[in-house]
């Protein structure tokens, strides 16, 4: 019996949701993991095959759509069993697939399921549900800086019975497979920043939508269009919409990506640990197995360093991201504000770190596409960049602590030794003279 009173810190996993865990990260090993090497023979359709059965086995689970509530056919699990799960999917890129929580469908769906009105859910969410549709979220612009979205140019006016939409997009993941777009536009232009832009749904066979390209990227480098993946360049010249495709309130626009926002940064970053575990394992077996100068890798100082800060960076993260979750379900996404700003900039940083390492201790190997290293490279490198750059995460976090000081009302460092010491002297002055006499 412990002698000390049992805290409500509780970093264990209840049992009956262990066992589920356990059965996806087999399930995901042994029957995701595969299709890897053969996605690009087995093309869209093949693929699609490939995991139908798949998906069957998650559903009859109960593990399918997990982040929505039961009445949209989901789960209704909170953030932290979410980010549990999303640690095992992250370990490959088609695992999301199979548990219906691929991007951006699955952000788009929480979009709707949070703002849609019921007409809106029943025409675009229960079909995306279902696996029938695609969808892509398209809010960045080349000419403003994503960074800043009070600043995106997308006009949407009021026409009658219509919006009409004008302006450039790009970096709209799936817009060139999507059967639906949801379009961030400025509609109120004279309103306070965080007032000006509202949501719309447009199908993507409306006149006036033209998708330019797929923008080639380090991850894709050769210019392919239409493939899911890819990240479309779209201009939208005057494309109507009914009134109805409004999608939540007008204005709310920023509102309604940051209620998307937050938690979809606690599954990127728990999906990141997954990638960067699977690196790890890498990173250790090629640290025990090469030979070089005199001993193996594991032998060597700096292995080791990589070893054991990787380690414990994919620790901090873990338990950053956890807690993140937990403050989520418990306060809701903007009390959790700073941790999911923290996790979204340090989660990045410790996926480029270990995937860099283990890439670096297979030398050659690790720089070819026998190992799925260099692609796990390029993957991370985005991921400081999508979703907020680091730098205005780190910005975001900085701030909010620096709120809470102010400089000292006399100019002087609080700690400054020399007047606490003055003040300590007047307080002790009495034990002071005592020491002092005893001399
Ligand atoms: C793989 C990938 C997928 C994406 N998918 C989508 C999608 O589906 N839909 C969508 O709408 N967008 C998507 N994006 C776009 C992404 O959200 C933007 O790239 C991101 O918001 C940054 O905007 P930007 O590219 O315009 O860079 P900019 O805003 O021009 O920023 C450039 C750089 O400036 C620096 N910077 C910016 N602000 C500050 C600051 N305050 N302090 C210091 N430095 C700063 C940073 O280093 C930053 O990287 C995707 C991007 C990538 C890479």
């Amino acid at each position: 019996m412990s002698p000390y009173e049992t805290v409500a810190w509780d970093f264990s996993t209840e049992p009956a949701f262990e066992r589920q865990l356990a059965w996806m990260r087999e399930f995901v090993r042994t029957e995701v993991w595969p299709i890897e090497t053969v996605y690009e023979e087995l093309g869209q359709g093949g693929f699609e095959r490939a995991i139908a059965p798949l998906r069957d086995e998650v559903k009859a689970r109960r593990l399918w759509a997990a982040h929505l509530p039961p009445e949209l056919g989901g789960q209704g699990f909170g953030q932290v069993k979410l980010g549990l799960m999303h640690e095992i999917l992250g370990t490959s890129p088609y695992a999301p697939f199979v548990f219906g929580n691929n991007a951006p469908d699955s952000g788009n769906a929480e979009i709707l399921a949070l703002a849609g009105t019921p007409d809106q859910k029943a025409q675009w969410l229960e079909p995306l549900l279902a696996g029938e549709t695609r969808s892509a979220f398209s809010m960045t612009e080349p000419d403003t800086s994503g960074s800043d979205p009070t600043l995106l140019a997308t006009r949407a006016s009021d026409d009658g019975d219509a919006w009409v939409i004008d302006g450039h997009k790009w970096f709209s993941s799936n817009g060139s497979v999507a059967d639906f777009l949801i379009v961030m536009a400025v509609t109120d232009p004279d309103a306070q920043r965080h007032r000006r832009a509202s949501m719309f749904i447009v199908p993507a066979d409306t006149p006036g939508v033209r998708i330019l390209r797929d923008v080639a990227t380090m991850e894709h480098p050769d210019e392919r269009f239409g493939r899911i993946g890819g990240h479309a360049e779209i201009a939208y010249e005057g494309v109507r919409v009914p009134k109805d495709n409004l999608l939540g309130a007008r204005g709310a626009g920023f509102e309604i990506a940051q209620q998307r926002l937050g938690p979809g940064r606690i599954h990127h970053c728990m999906r990141w640990l997954g990638v960067s575990r699977r690196a790890f394992d890498m990173l250790c077996e090629r640290a025990v197995s090469r030979y070089a100068h005199g001993s193996v890798l594991s032998d060597k100082q700096t292995v080791q360093n990589w070893v054991a800060d990787s380690a414990a960076q994919m620790h901090a993260a873990r338990l950053m991201t956890l807690h993140a979750a937990w403050k989520i379900d418990a306060e809701g996404a903007s009390a959790a504000r700073q941790e999911i700003a923290l996790i979204k900039f340090y989660g990045a940083g410790v996926l480029h770190d270990v995937v860099d390492r283990a890439l670096q201790a297979h030398g050659a190997l690790g720089y070819s596409t026998d190992l799925p290293l260099e692609a796990m490279y390029r993957f991370a490198r985005a991921a400081r960049i999508y979703d907020g750059p680091d730098e205005v995460h780190r910005e975001s976090v900085a701030r909010q602590i620096l709120r809470g000081y102010e400089p000292p009302a006399d100019g002087v460092p609080s700690e400054h030794v020399a007047p606490r010491r003055a003040a300590a002297r007047e307080r002790f002055a009495g034990l002071l003279e005592a020491v002092t006499s005893n001399d």
